[in-house]
C-alpha cells in the first residue's frame, strides 16, 4: 500500500494527566491517509489476501451512506485492482453523501437498498455470483487478526499499561486484545447505545485460548448513540484541537478520548498508567457536518 505516511506517537500534557501521574500517548493512525481511516485498512487486508488467493476479483460489503468501511474497501479494492460492491442501507438519495460520493470516485459500485431489504443480508447475497463477501463494518475473525497487526507499529509496546480505542462492531477490540501483551488492560469505548451483545460479540472473535482474557467495554458515552451529536461533544472536540492540535471525528474517536479523559479525572484508571489511545481515524465522517462546525476536517 503506497501513500502512507509513517505513523506517529504523539504524547497529551495536561494537568489532568499530571496529576495522576498518568501518561497518554495517541497512536496517530488517522495521519496515514486523509481518507481511510486507519483501523478500516488494517481490518480488510486478510480479507483481500483470502479473496486474492480464491481468485475472486469482485469484493462486497454492506454499510451505511456515512460508512467509513465502506470507502476504505473502495479505495483498497481500488489499489488492489479488484472491483467492488457497495450494499447501501436505504434508498437512493438525490444527493450522495460525501462518503458515498468518494467510494464512487474510486471506483465502487453502489447498490441501494430498502432498509427492510438491508435487513436479509443473506438474500442480499443469493443474488450475486463470484463475489466474496466482507460482513458489514468488516466484523469477522480476519478483521481481528488484520487490526492486531496495528499494535505492531508500535515501539516499546510492552511500555504501555493500557490500550483505550473506540469500539463499532468490536472487530478491532478483539485484535488488540489478541495482539496485546498480558499485563496491559484493553478497554473500548463503544460508540453505539446500550448495545450490550457487544462483549459476547468480541468473545466470539477471539481464539479458545485469548477467550479467557479480560476486556472492559464502556458504556458511558453514547452522546444521543451512534453517529449522533451534541453541543457538548462538538464544543469538546474544539477544545482538544485548541488544546492539543488532536482532531477527533464525532463518531468514534471523539466520544471514546471524552470517555477516557473523564474516567481519568474519575479515578476509574489507576494513577501512574501508561496509556496508549489508538486514533483509529474516521475523520472523513466529520465532512457531514455543517461547514465550520470544527475548525479542522
Ligand atoms: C469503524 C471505526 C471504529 C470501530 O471499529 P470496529 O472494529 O468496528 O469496532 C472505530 N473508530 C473509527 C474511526 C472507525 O471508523
Amino acid at each position: 500500500m503506497k501513500n502512507w505516511k509513517p505513523v506517529r506517537i504523539q504524547v497529551i500534557e495536561a494537568e489532568w494527566l499530571q496529576e495522576q501521574k498518568i501518561s497518554l500517548s495517541i497512536l496517530r493512525l488517522d495521519e496515514w491517509h486523509t481518507v481511510v481511516s486507519g483501523n478500516k485498512w488494517f481490518k480488510l487486508q486478510y480479507y483481500l489476501k483470502d479473496a486474492a488467493a480464491r481468485h475472486c476479483t469482485t469484493i462486497a460489503t454492506f454499510g451505511g451512506a456515512y460508512s467509513n468501511h465502506i470507502v476504505a474497501t473502495a479505495f483498497a479494492c481500488k489499489e488492489m485492482k479488484l472491483q467492488s460492491i457497495g450494499i447501501i442501507r436505504g434508498e437512493r438519495p438525490e444527493i450522495l453523501s460525501h462518503t458515498l460520493q468518494t467510494a464512487q470516485a474510486y471506483g465502487m459500485k453502489l447498490q441501494f437498498t430498502t432498509r427492510e431489504a438491508y435487513r436479509q443480508k443473506d438474500a442480499i447475497k443469493a443474488t450475486y455470483n463470484n463475489v466474496y463477501w466482507i460482513n458489514e463494518g468488516g466484523y469477522g475473525k480476519p478483521g481481528a487478526l488484520g487490526a492486531g497487526d496495528i499494535l505492531s507499529l508500535v515501539e516499546n509496546i510492552g511500555n504501555y499499561t493500557h490500550i483505550a480505542c473506540a469500539t463499532g462492531t468490536g472487530t478491532t477490540l478483539a485484535g488488540m486484545i489478541s495482539a496485546a501483551l498480558p499485563h496491559q488492560t484493553i478497554i473500548g469505548f463503544s460508540a453505539l447505545k446500550n448495545n450490550w451483545s457487544l462483549e459476547n460479540e468480541v468473545r466470539q472473535l477471539l481464539s479458545d485460548e485469548k477467550k479467557q482474557k479480560p476486556f472492559t467495554i464502556v458504556h458511558d458515552y453514547p452522546f444521543g448513540g451512534y453517529a449522533k451529536h451534541t453541543p457538548d461533544l462538538l464544543a469538546y472536540l474544539r477544545e482538544v484541537w485548541q488544546q492539543h492540535s488532536l482532531p477527533l471525528d464525532f463518531v468514534y474517536t471523539g466520544k471514546a478520548f471524552y470517555g477516557l479523559q473523564d474516567m481519568i479525572i474519575n479515578k476509574k484508571i489507576p494513577g501512574g498508567s501508561r496509556i496508549l489511545f489508538i486514533h483509529t481515524g474516521g475523520l472523513q465522517g466529520n465532512l457531514s457536518l455543517p461547514k465550520q462546525a470544527l475548525p479542522f476536517s
